[in-house]
């Protein structure tokens, strides 16, 4: 069996209103997709989030890592990453390259299962046919009222029948932060898991521990990027000083970096994201070093795949989730977006490989650039 044809796709999606965190706003989504076809007649379709950068992993895919492509059978996965990944490396390991590597990594996953008519969590064995999930937001909106359209929004993830809720903290000062958290849990009340994401704002070690001491009694379930996340002795000196669960690792990459984190025990959950840390093969091996230390996984964003990966891999504890699509925009180029349970979990979908059905039409609307490479051609 080989691959025939190569097809990249760099979308740009608006967001209905620009949405912001501790240091950035965002007015758009840009996405990666990479569609690898095989001589059986199958695609598979693998994708990478980008922000704002869907230019570079195109660059990445098309130049560097399309090419090295040629000739090889789609079932060789381990044998497709090891070449992609260690003939790049001066340019690659992380970043841009990376996430390249991740899609197309995600796409022979999905073209693998398709294979074998079967989801792909059925495909690498499952464990269980759901997974909890969060409602992911609390973001400051641009010319709102703050606490208003906070308390506002969080009534409505409970109106949804969601369990859990995450909130973005480290834009205003601490003081107002605790504010903000506290609102959450009276409206969400004791019962509710409660997690704080900073998106890596506090440089100074200090000043994160006054706001985990400001919030520790609302029970939070995890902090989530407190730090840089590159700033290994932060986590581990922020650990030693606060009862609250630490997390990070949506922008990790690889094996080697994880296992930092894993080793010194300085987080409590890890979050890799299969569309950037590596793909599913690299996001697998991440979730067997976590459970070897007993480190929850708690997965970025595409939870279509994610809850693939969690009904295989107990170690995930919970699911991220967008309510609507203002932050995850993606699910406005599938025909199928994932809806959370009555239970408060996800479901992967039944169809083979990933189970999405991508919307053509809009894919068609949001593209900013494809590239077909007829590759069989060049063999
Ligand atoms: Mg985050």
């Amino acid at each position: 069996m080989k691959i025939t044809r190569v097809t990249t796709q760099w979308v740009r999606i608006p967001l209905e209103r620009p949405v912001g965190w501790s240091i950035k706003t965002l007015t758009h989504r840009e996405h990666l997709l990479v569609r690898i076809q095989s001589d059986e007649g199958i695609e598979g379709v693998g994708f990478c989030l980008q922000d704002v950068s869907g230019g570079a992993a195109k660059a990445a895919m098309d130049e560097l890592l399309v090419p090295m492509l040629v000739g090889e059978d789609p079932r060789d996965i381990a044998k497709i990453w090891d070449k992609l990944y260690f003939q790049t490396v001066r340019a690659g390991r992380r970043g841009n390259l990376l996430h390249a590597l991740s899609a197309i990594d995600i796409a022979l996953w999905d073209h693998q299962a398709k294979l074998s008519k079967m989801p792909l969590y059925k495909l690498l064995g499952a464990s269980r046919e759901e997974v909890p999930c969060y409602a992911s937001g609390g973001y400051y909106y641009e010319g709102l009222e703050v606490f208003t359209k906070l308390q506002e929004e969080v009534e409505g993830y409970m109106d949804k029948g969601f369990n859990a809720v995450k909130m973005k903290v480290g834009r205003l000062a601490n003081a107002q932060e605790a504010k903000r958290v506290k609102l959450v849990r009276d409206v969400i009340g004791p019962d509710v898991k409660l997690m704080i994401d900073a998106n890596q704002s506090f440089l100074d070690v200090n000043a994160c521990l006054d706001l985990c001491k400001r919030v520790e009694e609302y029970d939070i379930t995890f902090f989530e990027e407190p730090l840089p996340m590159d700033f290994f002795e932060g986590y581990i000196r922020l650990k030693n000083q606060t009862s609250i669960p630490l997390a990070t690792g949506e922008i990790g990459a690889t094996r080697w970096e994880f296992q930092q984190f894993i080793k010194d025990r300085s987080l409590n959950y890890v979050q890799p994201d299969a569309t950037q840390c590596g793909g599913v093969s690299e996001w697998m091996k991440i979730a067997s070093l976590a459970s070897t230390q007993g480190v929850s996984i708690a997965p970025h964003y595409h939870w279509d795949i994610h809850v693939q990966l969690g009904c295989v891999s107990r170690e995930v504890s919970i699911l991220e989730k967008f309510n609507g699509t203002n932050v995850k925009n993606f699910d406005l180029i599938m025909h199928n977006p994932m809806e959370v349970t009555s239970r408060g979990t996800l479901k992967p979908h039944e169809g083979d490989g990933l189970g999405i059905e991508w919307n053509e039409n809009a894919i068609k609307k949001y593209l900013v650039d494809e590239k077909v490479h007829d590759i069989a051609v060049k063999v």
